[in-house]
């Protein structure tokens, strides 16, 4: 069995008046952010889809789906997750399992986090218990601490039987 290990970082900047939604979660900030982008700006599924795209050299979502084509404007990133896993399989490649990282100050993340993990897990094929979907603070340090953005990491294992 051919293995290989794909890793996915992304961080988008928090702004007024844009709908914060990680993995596909809509969510409420108590500041009133969302998060800025040419898609749905739904950095978790972003830094997933690089994870994905990495472990088979393929690039990253930036190439796959470029910020300045109107396509993607808005784009429900989970739809192009679908997309990026069409490309995993039509290479004959299956997934094991993923684990991912949020970083986010607010707001709290864990009442969300199954939501999270069945919304990815639906749409990678593989059942929740292979999608590890975890969340920290960043303790109020750098960028993410200090609200102007929420980053995310991914990793994700692939097999070829
Ligand atoms: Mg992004």
């Amino acid at each position: 069995m051919d293995l290989r290990i794909g890793q996915g970082y992304d961080i988008h900047r928090l702004v007024a008046g844009r709908p914060l939604i990680l993995a596909g979660v809509s969510l409420t900030h108590p500041a009133g952010l969302g998060l800025d982008g040419h898609s749905d700006a739904d950095v978790l599924t972003h830094a997933l889809m690089d994870a994905l795209l990495g472990a088979l050299s393929l690039g990253d979502i930036g190439k796959h789906f470029p910020p300045g084509d109107p396509r993607w404007k808005d784009a429900d990133s989970l739809r192009l997750l679908e997309q990026v896993m069409v490309l995993v399989r039509q290479r004959g490649w299956g997934l094991i399992n993923v684990d991912l990282v949020v970083v986010a100050e607010r707001p709290k993340l864990r009442p969300h986090i199954e939501q999270m993990r069945e919304n990815l897990a639906q749409r990678l094929g593989i059942p929740p218990d292979r999608v590890g979907v975890k969340a920290t603070t960043n303790e109020g340090l750098g960028p993410t601490g200090r609200e102007e953005g929420i980053a995310a990491y991914a990793v994700a294992l692939l097999h070829q039987p």
